[in-house]
């Protein structure tokens, strides 16, 4: 059944004549297109198809399995929303590990809080990490600060085997809930999770378009972390251009307050941002009256 669905997309994601890729949202009755100078590289890894674009105006695109995974152009939105609001609002993040994340946007972002002294990223497909390197070099300049492990293979295999209270935040910046993210998006992984946090422990996922997807994966999203434990959940949202609708949610479940953060620290952070700063922190928590989880 998903394998149709799958094949389904990526047939209906191939409508064009070769200079512009697309990118159907059939839920959402949508679609968005970016034009294309040339493609660079096209692979059937073991777990998913990747190609790589070249594109007029967003330089380079990674796509899987026919869906959009980043462009050169906006993924520091996405990036710094993964990592900053979850790391800002731990009171002392030290060990961190990233589910997913092959293309290392999400580690550059973690990598540069000075405060973090271990970084394993969980990665099911070691060509997204091999790919990303030689087409967005940029997102892999920091692969080899000696606080990060690289562990290619399934997160949810990874989180099941951690020790207990051994991870401050948990990053899941995986692909859509199908194929081998499926699994990723339920109760008994986050119980995992739960059980791999110590105190005041964090755990943020990418949760997609709250114009599309509120009632199948956001809502769920939350029902399902609290089910496995945590106090409190709530998503952020931010503007992210190349995903469909082009409105995005990150759901962070935490132990302790995950409304406050470290505030004046993110006002005097030692690094710079395109987009996050303690303001983009306070809003991203602002909830419309339809998100109806409290
Ligand atoms: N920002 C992207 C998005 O939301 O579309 C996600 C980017 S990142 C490339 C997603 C990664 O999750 C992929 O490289 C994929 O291989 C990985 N992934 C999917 N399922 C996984 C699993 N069970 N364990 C570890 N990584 C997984």
């Amino acid at each position: 059944m998903v394998r149709h669905y799958r094949e389904m997309m990526v047939m209906s994601n191939r409508l064009d004549d070769g200079t512009w890729f697309t990118e159907v949202c059939e839920e959402g009755g949508s679609a968005f297109s970016l034009q294309i100078r040339e493609k660079l590289h096209d692979e059937t890894s073991d777990y998913q198809h990747i190609e790589i674009y070249s594109t007029s105006h967003y330089g380079n695109l990674m796509v899987i399995d026919g869906f959009v995974m980043l462009t050169a152009l906006d993924n520091f939105l996405y990036h710094e929303m993964m990592a900053h609001p979850a790391l800002f609002a731990h009171p002392d993040p030290r060990r961190v590990v990233i589910i997913g994340g092959g293309d290392c946007g999400t580690l550059r972002e973690v990598l540069r809080h000075s405060s973090v002294e271990q970084v394993t990223q969980v990665e099911i497909d070691e060509r997204v990490t091999r790919l990303s390197e030689r087409y967005f070099p940029e997102l892999c300049e920091s692969n080899g600060d000696p606080r990060v492990r690289f562990h290619f293979g399934d997160g949810i295999r990874w989180m099941k085997d951690t020790a207990a209270g051994s991870i401050d935040v948990i990053i899941v910046d995986s692909t859509d809930p199908i194929g081998p993210a499926k699994g990723l998006f339920t109760e008994a992984f986050y119980r995992d999770c739960h059980l791999a946090l110590g105190d005041a422990g964090i755990v943020v996922q990418q949760s997609e378009s709250p114009l599309y997807h509120y009632d199948s994966i956001i809502r769920p999203m939350h029902t399902a972390m609290r089910g496995a434990g945590f106090g409190d959940s709530v998503s952020l949202q931010f503007p992210q251009p190349c995903y469909p609708s082009g409105w995005w949610t990150a759901t962070m479940a935490g132990k302790g307050d995950i409304r406050r953060f470290r505030e004046a620290d993110a006002c005097h952070k030692s690094f710079a941002t395109r987009y996050y700063n303690a303001d983009i922190h306070q809003a991203a928590l602002a909830q419309p009256p339809f998100f109806d989880i409290d």
